[in-house]
């Protein structure tokens, strides 16, 4: 994985095998052949990427496909926002009587796309303390491919429960919160990682929380969980992706594994900023990216990612 201490670091989970290609006709049968051949090949998945069922996205997942096929991508999980019980964040998230539609609508891209793009299944589901027990059953539901962990930062709820009118705490509270997310064991990945620097971009003083955040990061790293890379913190208040560079090579230097997504709300935004992500990974000391398939994470390396970008 590059600057680590290690694939090492106890608890780390390793990749199963070095990718499988399988798709017909796109694809060539194995990793292990000479990188010439797999130049143009489509290697990436877009991981992070909603429906319209949660009210603040555009487009149907045949939409993003299509852009993802266009990009070169091998395929494209959906991690459309959970249901959450109780009426919590209703206005920004499926409901829990709809959570059925959202599986037949993945289901229904995969068929459309089926030898063109592998299309899978995922979910971006919150966590905050108490909602365990419901995600437990929730993700039981029904075979996903990938389980994103956010700790939402800007939702009523979490306002309402977590900020109580000191900046700085609630940073502190996100980053424990992350912690504790990755040690309930029900997410492969943390997503957007320091999105709690949007909330005040004013008060977010990296020097000042960066014991806290190593602290966090203490904590992930010994649960093997990967994190995520997200492109759309360029698009938001304090513009960087999430995270920002200092804290990735905090990342990288504990062995934590990272998952690149766009957390596209619109189509053309699938594998937006892909290409700096890599970049960005390399810079920190990655030598590899991640995505996850039957919740099983595979890897490719740097420079072989970027070249299959179109
Ligand atoms: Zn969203
Ligand atoms: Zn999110």
């Amino acid at each position: 994985m590059g600057c680590k201490r290690g694939a090492a670091a106890s608890g780390v989970r390793k990749p199963d095998h070095a990718i499988a290609l399988d798709t017909p006709g796109r694809l060539c049968r194995s990793s292990r052949l000479n990188v010439s051949l797999l130049l143009h090949a489509p290697l990436l998945y877009e991981t992070h990427c909603h429906t319209p069922l949660c009210h603040h996205a555009h487009g149907l997942p045949a939409e993003y496909a299509a852009v993802a096929l266009a990009r070169n991508l091998r395929g494209i999980i959906f991690t459309c926002h959970c249901p959450l019980p109780d009426g919590i964040s209703a206005d920004v998230r499926m409901a829990p009587e709809e959570y059925n539609t959202y599986v037949a609508m993945v289901a229904a891209a995969r068929d459309e796309y089926a030898g063109r793009l592998d299309v899978r299944l995922g979910l971006e589901s919150d966590y905050f303390p108490g909602i365990q027990p419901w995600l437990d059953k929730l993700h039981a539901r029904t075979p996903l491919h990938y389980v994103l962990g956010s700790v939402h930062t800007q939702t009523k709820y979490y306002r309402t429960h977590f900020f109580h009118g000191d900046w700085f705490a609630f940073q502190q509270t996100y980053f424990t919160h992350l912690a504790e997310a990755a040690e309930t064991g029900l997410f492969d990945c943390l997503a957007h990682p320091d999105l709690v620097k949007n909330e005040s971009p004013a008060d977010w003083d990296f020097a000042r929380i960066r014991p806290h955040i190593e602290r966090a990061l203490d904590r992930i790293a010994a649960t093997g969980v990967a994190m995520e890379l997200n492109t759309s913190g360029v698009n938001k208040a304090l513009p960087e992706m999430n995270p920002g560079a200092t804290m990735l090579k905090l990342m990288c230097e504990r062995g934590i594994p990272v998952v690149i997504g766009a957390d596209a709300h619109r189509p053309g935004r699938v594998a937006d900023g892909y290409a700096t992500a890599l970049r960005l990974l390399a810079t920190a000391g990655y030598r590899e990216t991640n995505f996850f398939l039957d919740r099983r994470r595979q890897s490719v390396p740097l420079a072989e990612a970027l070249a299959s970008l179109t």
